[in-house]
């Protein structure tokens, strides 16, 4: 099937509330130009080097936004560009990106990274630290970022029940930061090819796939 035909099956699913994020890391920049030339203009790349090679060579206007593990030394090369990160798991990141925004005269929008899948290898926020962090006034002091909302992943399970669990402890954390936070607080991303549809019953605002767009990446 063309990935055409696969964006559109994709999103004649989705609620009007949520975003497909079209992740093309590890995808040749032909694909990704196929994507956009049916429509799609939200991409994601999970590596430095990768997504700057890529900015090179394809269209302007792009959204490119920043799933992977972002080193602290490495902010420096997106911040002049990119659209969004939903991958910031430190408090330090945090920091790092504002300064660096500020440099560019822009306020990057971002995400918190919270961790809930079983996995002891995923990064991210548990839930008390990254309240405390959103309820603070240190917030207030980091004028180039944006807290936009926040990312999960779900566990590597076929026990649907747990992924659901999972993605409704998401969501009713996001609610609960809503009611006080500021309003600019309205994204979840949540959702990966092997559980979006479930992601969205539980209310995700931003899906985001590559297989099932892309076919298998090529490591
Ligand atoms: C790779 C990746 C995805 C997409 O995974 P698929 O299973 O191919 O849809 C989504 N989110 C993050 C954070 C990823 O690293």
């Amino acid at each position: 099937m063309s990935i055409a035909k696969r964006l559109q099956e994709i999103k004649s699913e989705l609620p009007a509330s949520t975003r497909l994020l079209a992740v093309s890391k590890f995808h040749p920049a032909e694909l990704i130009q196929e994507a956009y030339d049916a429509g799609q203009r939200y991409f994601g790349e999970s590596h430095v080097q990768e997504l700057k090679e890529k900015v090179e060579v394809l269209p302007k206007d792009i959204e490119w936004h920043f799933i992977g593990h972002l080193q602290t030394n490495k902010v420096k090369y997106i911040a002049p560009y990119i659209s969004m990160i939903h991958s910031v798991d430190t408090e330090k990141l945090l920091q790092v990106i504002n300064a660096q925004a500020e440099k560019c005269g822009r306020v990057i929008p971002c995400l918190l990274e919270i961790h809930v899948a079983k996995e002891e290898t995923k990064y991210g926020f548990d839930f008390d630290t990254a309240r405390e962090l959103l309820q603070s006034d240190r917030l207030q002091s980091l004028k180039f970022v944006s807290v936009v909302g926040i990312m999960g992943m779900g566990s590597l399970t076929d026990d649907e029940n747990q992924t659901r669990r999972e993605f409704a402890s998401l969501h009713h954390f996001f609610q609960e930061m809503q009611s006080t936070v500021a309003p600019q607080f309205k994204e979840l991303s949540m959702g990966m090819s092997g559980d979006y549809r479930i992601a969205i019953e539980e209310g995700s605002t931003i899906v985001r796939l590559g297989t099932t767009i892309f076919g298998e990446r090529q490591y």
